[in-house]
């Protein structure tokens, strides 16, 4: 137990890190390319907030919160997902009194959720995100699709689809749900059990049962009863996205799994080489959530997209970027004198800005040499008695293994 990290979750171990670190970074860039900044929000919040963000209905409320009281009796819930955080602290901070629209993104957002772990499931996962706020127009619908694509793209993550859908707004999608439970009322008896709870209260997620799916091939779509603004928008999105040369499907079953979406939602999928589909990113329009929470009312769009997802697709494909080298130079001493001096020139040296290391286990001459060939170092400075008292020292390229002798107060200049 006490050497056993907990159910569904991963530690982020040294070999890997650079590769975290590359998706962050591209994250960073391609937002920096359309003027986001960066939010970052607490990792827990009221549970209430998820209550009322995600929505009482959901899977992710009903099933796979980590909520716990705390010592001061709170309800609190370790946050789910990104958006409804974001949205708290964009009322709580009057964002919406700046100028609009509010680009926002965030990196490694850590999100819990309590599901059962199988592949591609974690119980703490992170989301790299991006939220919009009062930007109606469904240009910045596209917009978000195709920065998502270019993350995607940027972190080796090829064979990607993109399924898009509209489901409506409440005017519409209330004739639309009256229709759709008049549809399913007959049929209820022959679905799963999950989805006869949900006919009362998230008729829509009845469609997204993969269980089901077969017995619901002609269901009503919303996207054929959408009122004229959000076909209109359906429209003009599909528009830009064809200007944007981005290739899509539409998919009447996406109906995504929080209750708070309006209009257009997406899902990026990519195909894994054993053939399985696996969404990478997902992401809709949420129209009347900052209402909803308490702030005015302010149309809102973003993505999550999770990192583990990214990683996994990589590895099955066999593309993990590599480590780059870890160290510019290591500095071998022989002697007290000698790892004197070297302190102060490592020291000197990441002054210049050379990632530079020494040895710090009192090993031999030999092991020292061992171990900076291990680390892949392409050169070495070796400090030692004779040498040092003539002061020079010598330089040695692992490359070509060849070695010259430098004088000590020139080595920091030749090196960087
Ligand atoms: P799914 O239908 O796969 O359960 P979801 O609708 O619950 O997805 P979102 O809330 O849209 O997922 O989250 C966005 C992205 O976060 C997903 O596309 C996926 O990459 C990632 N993600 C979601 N849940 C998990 C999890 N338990 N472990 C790892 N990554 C996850
Ligand atoms: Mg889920």
């Amino acid at each position: 137990m006490l050497t056993q990290a907990p159910k569904g979750t991963q530690d982020l171990l040294p070999q890997a890190s650079h590769r975290w670190q590359r998706i962050e970074q591209n994250m960073r860039d391609i937002c920096a390319l359309a003027g986001y900044r960066e939010i970052r929000t607490p990792i827990f919040e009221h549970t209430e907030l998820f209550q009322r963000g995600v929505g009482d209905t959901t899977d992710v409320v009903q099933k796979e919160m980590y909520t716990f009281t705390d010592k001061g009796n709170r309800s609190i819930t370790l946050k789910p997902e990104g958006t409804a955080g974001a949205v708290r602290a964009f009322i709580e901070a009057h964002l919406y009194a700046d100028t609009l629209p509010c680009k926002l993104y965030y990196v490694a957002c850590p999100c819990f959720r309590y599901e059962k772990p199988q592949s591609g499931r974690l119980r703490q996962f992170f989301q790299n995100g991006i939220e919009v706020f009062g930007a109606k127009d469904a240009s910045v619908d596209a917009e978000i699709i195709d920065l998502a694509m270019r993350m995607l793209r940027a972190n080796d993550i090829g064979d990607l689809r993109l399924n898009i859908n509209s489901i409506g707004c409440p005017t519409c999608r209330a004739a639309y749900l009256d229709k759709l439970r008049d549809y399913l009322e007959p049929k209820l008896p022959t679905l799963c059990k999950t989805c006869q709870e949900r006919f009362d209260r998230n008729p829509m997620r009845i469609l997204d049962c993969k269980e089901d799916a077969d017995k619901l091939t002609d269901a009503p779509a919303m996207l054929d009863n959408l009122c004229g603004e959000c076909s209109d928008h359906f429209e003009k999105l599909k528009g830009y996205l064809q200007g944007l040369g981005i290739d899509y499907a539409i998919d009447p079953r996406i109906v995504r799994g929080l209750d708070y979406y309006t209009k257009t939602v997406f899902e990026i999928i990519t195909d894994t080489p054993d053939g399985t589909p696996l969404t990478v990113c997902g992401g809709g329009r949420y129209d009347g959530l900052v209402e909803e929470l308490g702030g005015p009312a302010t149309p809102g769009i973003g993505f999550g997209m999770g990192i583990e997802r990214m990683i996994m697709v990589q590895d099955m494909r066999g593309i993990a970027p590599e480590a780059p080298e870890l160290l510019d130079v290591f500095v071998v001493t022989m002697g007290d004198d000698a790892r004197r001096e070297g302190v102060k020139l490592v020291s000197t040296l990441r002054n210049e800005g050379l990632r530079a290391d020494m040895d710090h286990a009192a090993r031999s001459m030999k092991a020292q040499f061992k171990y900076a060939g291990k680390l892949g170092v392409k050169k070495v400075v070796v400090i030692a008695g004779d040498e040092l008292e003539r002061g020079v020292v010598k330089l040695r390229d692992m490359v070509e293994s060849s070695e010259t002798e430098v004088a000590m107060d020139q080595i920091v200049s030749m090196l960087s």
